[in-house]
């Protein structure tokens, strides 16, 4: 058994043979509220990890779209180039939902002019709060440099997964994007791309993400949600 060297809420990371690798496990813990509702969801680990994997291939074969991705030895494992993860969450919201509606009092739907970037500090017991660039800076959670960097990169990201759901007739409302360097300090997407960490509505305004665990008790729901957007991406490759 590999050496364990962090686990999260929905993933465990293991040490492997080669230094500049890591194994990624995926769970079947599904949670919200910053672990305040906690539920398992069967093949949940599974689904995330092959969503993921199609996402960062398509993500890779984009040229300038550096990603942790190597591989995925099995349905819920991925191989990934260990990084020094920043403790930066970056949100892009196309659309308003979640925090934002209550931070400012918006109205859920509301459709932004442009892409709306947020800063989050990864930080479980101050629970994610919302920074500006002058905090990060001064807390040397990140370089100006690597700020400038992450945000530039989750922009294009963004933009290329805005154009890949539509493809799908599905909007992208909102999504977190992770970032880390590797031992030459190049900086790049990591952690996931699933429905854990964005929403996407349907046509109708269906969510077909984690609001439908976060808003509801439907296990099997939840469970169709994922089985769908996974079964969806690959019955009908874009990328
Ligand atoms: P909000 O700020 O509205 O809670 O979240 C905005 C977007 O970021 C949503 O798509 C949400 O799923 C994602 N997100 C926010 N925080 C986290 C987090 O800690 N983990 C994951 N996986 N996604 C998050």
């Amino acid at each position: 058994m590999n050496e364990q060297m962090y686990e999260g809420k929905a993933k465990i990371l293991y040490k492997t043979d080669d230094n500049e690798v890591s194994l990624m496990h995926f769970k079947d813990d599904i949670t919200a509220g910053d672990g305040a509702k906690k539920d398992t969801m069967i093949d949940k680990g599974k689904l995330n990890c092959t969503i993921s994997k199609k996402i960062f291939e398509y993500l890779e074969k984009q040229r300038g779209i550096p990603t942790h991705y190597i591989s995925s030895p099995n349905a819920n494992e991925q191989l990934v180039k260990k990084l020094k993860i920043l403790p930066i969450e970056v949100i892009v919201r196309n659309i308003a939902a979640g925090s934002i509606c209550r931070r400012y009092g918006v109205r859920k739907g509301h459709i932004f002019k442009t892409p709306l970037l947020e800063l989050f500090y990864k930080d479980d017991d101050l629970h994610d709060p919302l920074v500006r660039d002058s905090v990060i800076l001064e807390m040397e959670w990140c370089t100006a440099h690597e700020l400038a960097e992450i945000k530039r990169q989750a922009f294009i990201v963004h933009d290329k997964m805005t154009n890949y759901w539509k493809e799908y007739d599905l909007k992208l409302v909102d999504a977190k994007y992770e970032f880390g360097l590797d031992s030459d300090g190049n900086i790049m997407l990591a952690d996931e791309v699933t429905p854990d960490s964005c929403r996407l509505w349907d046509k109708d305004g269906n969510s077909l993400d984690k609001d439908v665990f976060r808003q509801g008790t439907d296990m099997d729901k939840v469970s169709t949600v994922y089985n769908y957007i996974h079964d969806m991406i690959h019955a009908d490759p874009i990328g």
